[in-house]
Parts: C-alpha cells; sequence; structure tokens
C-alpha cells in the first residue's frame, strides 16, 4: 500500500513509514492511502473471536504493508495492553435499548487521544530504522492540555525518541498541570511558557522552521519530529475500534452481520470521525455518521450548507478539546469526495479568505454519509444531567454534546438504527463541569472537584487521574517563549 499528499495528482508516492516519519506531506497537503483496502463479511466474523490488540494488528496490517504482521502485532499487543488500558481497550457499554457508548478513555491520560499516542510512538521508532534515520528523533509538542499528556505517556521510555511539551503557564487545568509534571520517564521535558497557548504554537513552528537550528540539532544526531494530530499513524489506530465496536456488537447478539449501525462522534479536528469514515469506506456496515460540535459548529453549518466559513467567534465552552475553527482532517474527506486538483482549490481558498464552498456534486457526496448537529452548552449539560440520572449513565462533557447530538437525529429522522456513541474522555477528566452540570453547585477548586464527584456518584476516580496531588513533581520550570529553542539545545 502506497501513499500519497491530498493535494498531488498521485504523481509521488510513499510507503507508510515514510509518511508516519513525516507528518505532513511537502506540499502542505496530507496524507492518504492510494486505495482504501476492503473488509470482508468472513474477515469481521473472524476477528469477532479476537482480541482488541489481535483486531489492531489486523486492521493495521491492511495499511501499513511495510510493517511485518509480528512487528504489528508486538506493538499493539504493548500499546494497548491491561496496565494501559484498565478495563480493556475500547469497550462498548450499553446506554440505552438504541445508544451504545464506545468508551475510548481507559487509557493512561483518560481521553481519547491515548487510543493512537499509545501505538503511534511504536510504529514511529520502527519507522525510524526502515527508513534508514540514524539519528534520535527529537518530538515537540505545544499543548492546551490533553495532547501533551497523552504524547508523554505515548513517547515515554520509547527507543530513539525523545519528546519536549510546552505548555503555557496558566492556560491549562490544575489537574492537567499535575499530570504533565509528575511524568515519568528518562527520555521527556516538560516546560511551561510565560504567554498563552499561540505563544507556545508559534514557539514550536518557530524552531520548526529555523534552519540553524536543524543545522545544530543535526550535528548533535537529532532530527525533529511531530506528534501532530494529522500524522497517518495517529489516524489508522483510530479505524480499528469502529470495527471492534461492530464485533462486539455482534458478539453481544445486538445486531446480525449485515445489519447496518449509525455513529456519532463529538468532534474538533475531523480525525475521529474520519476514522469511522474510513471503516465504512472498507466495507464496515455502518450508514449515518453523525458530527456532534459544541457552539464551535463550523462543521455543523458546512454539513448542512456547503460552505466552510472560519471567520466567526470564537466560544470557549465546556467540552475544550472541541473548540476548534479549522477542522484539519477535513481536508482528506474532501480529497476522497473529490479530487487533488479541487481539494488543493479549496484548502488555497481557505488560507486566503478563511472560507469555501464545495460544489453540489461533492456536498452531495458528503450528505449520503454524514449529517451534522451541535449542542449548545446548556444542552450539553442537560443532557448529562439527563443520562446520569435517566440511565445510570456517567458522561464527560465532550460525549455529552455526543449524546445530544445522536438524540436531536434520532428525534428529527425517526431513524431507530443502533447508534454508536464515541465517548472521548472521562467524566473525571472534567469533574468540575461535570459535577455542576447535575448539582448545578460549584465543585470544590481544583483537584477536590474529583472526589466530589465521586461522592456524588458513587463512583471510582478513573485510576489515572487518583492521587495526582500527592506524586512527586518532576517538572516546574517556567521559561519565557523566547528561550524556547535554548531549553530544547540543554534537553538535547
Ligand atoms: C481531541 C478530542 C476530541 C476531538 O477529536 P477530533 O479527532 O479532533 O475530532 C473530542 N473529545 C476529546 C475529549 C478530545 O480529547
Amino acid at each position: 500500500m502506497k501513499f500519497y499528499s491530498t493535494r498531488d495528482t498521485k504523481e509521488t508516492k510513499f510507503e507508510s513509514a515514510q509518511v508516519i516519519k513525516q507528518g505532513l506531506a511537502n506540499d502542505g497537503g496530507l496524507f492518504v492511502p492510494e486505495e482504501i483496502p476492503s473488509l470482508t463479511k468472513e474477515e469481521v466474523l473472524d476477528l469477532c473471536k479476537k482480541s482488541y490488540p489481535e483486531r489492531a494488528a489486523y486492521i493495521l496490517g491492511k495499511f501499513l504493508t511495510d510493517y511485518t504482521a509480528d512487528e504489528l502485532l508486538s506493538d499493539c499487543t504493548a500499546a494497548y495492553c491491561d496496565s494501559s488500558f484498565q478495563g480493556g481497550a475500547a469497550p462498548l457499554k450499553k446506554v440505552t435499548d438504541s445508544l451504545f457508548s464506545l468508551e475510548l478513555w481507559h487509557g493512561p491520560t483518560a481521553a481519547f487521544k491515548d487510543m493512537a499516542l499509545q501505538i503511534m510512538p511504536r510504529l514511529l521508532s520502527r519507522a525510524l530504522v526502515k527508513t534508514g534515520e540514524s539519528n534520535t528523533a527529537l518530538i515537540l509538542v505545544a499543548t492546551s492540555g490533553d495532547t501533551g499528556k497523552a504524547a508523554l505517556e505515548g513517547y515515554k521510555d520509547i527507543d530513539r525518541i525523545k519528546i519536549m511539551v510546552f505548555y503555557p503557564v496558566d492556560g491549562v487545568s490544575k489537574v492537567q498541570k499535575l499530570q504533565m509534571a509528575t511524568q515519568t520517564g528518562s527520555n521527556v521535558n516538560v516546560c511551561a511558557i510565560k504567554g498563552n497557548f499561540d505563544d507556545a504554537q508559534n514557539g514550536v513552528k518557530k524552531i520548526f522552521s529555523d534552519a540553524a537550528a536543524k543545522t545544530k540539532l543535526l550535528e548533535n544526531a537529532y532530527v525533529l519530529s511531530s506528534a501532530n494530530s494529522i500524522n497517518w499513524g495517529r489516524l489508522a489506530p483510530q479505524i480499528v475500534y469502529y470495527i471492534s465496536a461492530y464485533c462486539d456488537l455482534l458478539n453481544a447478539g445486538e445486531i446480525t452481520y449485515g445489519e447496518s449501525v449509525n455513529v456519532c462522534v463529538p468532534t474538533g479536528n475531523f480525525g475521529n470521525i474520519f476514522a469511522a469514515y474510513l471503516a465504512k469506506k472498507m466495507g464496515l456496515p455502518l450508514d449515518k455518521l453523525v458530527c456532534a460540535s459544541n457552539a464551535n459548529n463550523v462543521l455543523t453549518e458546512f454539513l448542512r450548507t456547503g460552505t466552510y466559513d472560519r471567520n466567526r467567534d470564537f466560544h470557549l465552552t465546556m467540552s475544550p478539546s472541541m473548540d476548534i475553527l479549522i477542522s484539519s482532517n477535513l481536508e482528506r474527506l474532501l480529497y476522497f469526495s473529490s479530487n487533488a486538483e479541487q481539494t488543493a482549490g479549496y484548502m488555497a481558498e481557505l488560507a486566503k479568505s478563511g472560507k469555501y464552498t464545495v460544489s453540489d456534486e461533492i456536498k452531495n457526496v458528503i450528505d449520503e454519509t454524514f449529517v451534522g448537529y451541535f449542542a449548545d452548552e446548556a444542552e450539553t449539560a442537560d443532557t448529562l444531567k439527563k443520562f446520569y440520572e435517566k440511565e445510570g449513565y456517567l458522561a464527560d462533557t465532550h460525549t455529552s454534546v455526543a449524546l445530544s447530538c445522536a438524540e436531536k437525529y434520532m428525534a428529527e429522522t425517526g431513524d431507530t438504527k443502533k447508534m454508536i456513541v464515541a465517548s472521548t474522555a472521562s467524566p473525571y477528566k472534567f469533574a468540575s463541569d461535570v459535577y455542576k452540570s447535575i448539582t448545578g453547585k460549584d465543585a470544590s477548586a481544583e483537584t477536590g472537584a474529583l472526589d466530589d464527584l465521586s461522592a456524588l456518584t458513587s463512583t471510582d476516580i478513573t485510576l489515572p487521574l487518583r492521587n495526582l496531588a500527592e506524586r512527586e513533581i518532576r517538572f516546574s520550570k517556567v521559561i519565557d517563549a523566547e528561550d524556547m529553542l535554548t531549553e530544547v539545545y540543554r534537553f538535547m
């Protein structure tokens, strides 16, 4: 299987190891596989008998053909082992007769980013060998919270890789700060920046485009790499859990093979829902994909009107991981709904004016699969409270956005097919807002909110978030944004 750029006419093809190492294509496009491999009924029925790591290795093997089956199985087994994912990698919980919650947050940082970031570093480590790279990869990450911690956990103690994370000193929650400050591993470094997320992000971008810095790093046997969510190495592992969920529905006797189900995904950068689309393209019996947004509903508008317009107010919501105005992975959907030339054109328009409108033809293709809904803050809180009180299901704020959108979709269309809702974070990760949604009252400050939520719901705090305040602080440095490169050299 070869890969090429969404903005290229298939002239230049790449192996998956190169694609994972490189991240972004040279023309600014995203890497896509030359064809979507198929998944037959027999294969699905066979996967039903397998464990999650085995399912993952099998599916990844269809895309990463320059990795051996043994390599993939060994990496998937290590990534999705019981000690990393308590209670299984992607358990499917029945919430109502028609709604099933696909819990993607049982990993080491209690958010769905772990599903990709536990496996991707292992794939990158092998990619360095496969591409003949003799240097150590230095991963630089600017984070507003979730991604940084998930990347640290994924890359810690991985061979031939070092990782350095920068976060805005006052721009992450107390829980997130503690999660990063107490990070273990011999190849990790964490540093707070005096400034906001953009300052951290710009600082990292500056280092990536600094030729002198690159030379100096190379002299010391380092190459820069990124853990960005548009990397194919992060997207491919996300296809697996939709197929796995379908197997689990079959195993539970909820459906028979061929019966199609719908999927609803709380969406930000369009990565998670695009993985569901790929599973459908492979032949998995999925019908509608409901794209759930919060008050930042640029995608809802796009899916309803065909116009993508990022020129709008930015809202800070209680589902911050979806507070995004540019959904990078949408470029991959445009590509599969049209071609490289048109995709490049729309992306140029987006860069220039912040908006574009797709042709009716493309819109019709997208409409066959996708529908867009959004939930505002009040709907998110009400839905969270309702599911907790009526169904005994405790959802986090992001999952609650999806539950609200799934219900709206079913009520508006009368579609009674079973619906898989992607659950992307532990309720404890957003304990204050979850507590407030249920009780209408403020929880205790800082990590006290976790105890409040535990007492209120008689549930245990998710393991990776327990006793955070008692762990050893390893990283407490706060630097000026101008000193980021110096800090990178020091770490090197
Ligand atoms: C990243 C994230 C999302 C959004 O996922 P995309 O792949 O960017 O659409 C949703 N919920 C949580 C908790 C996340 O961390």
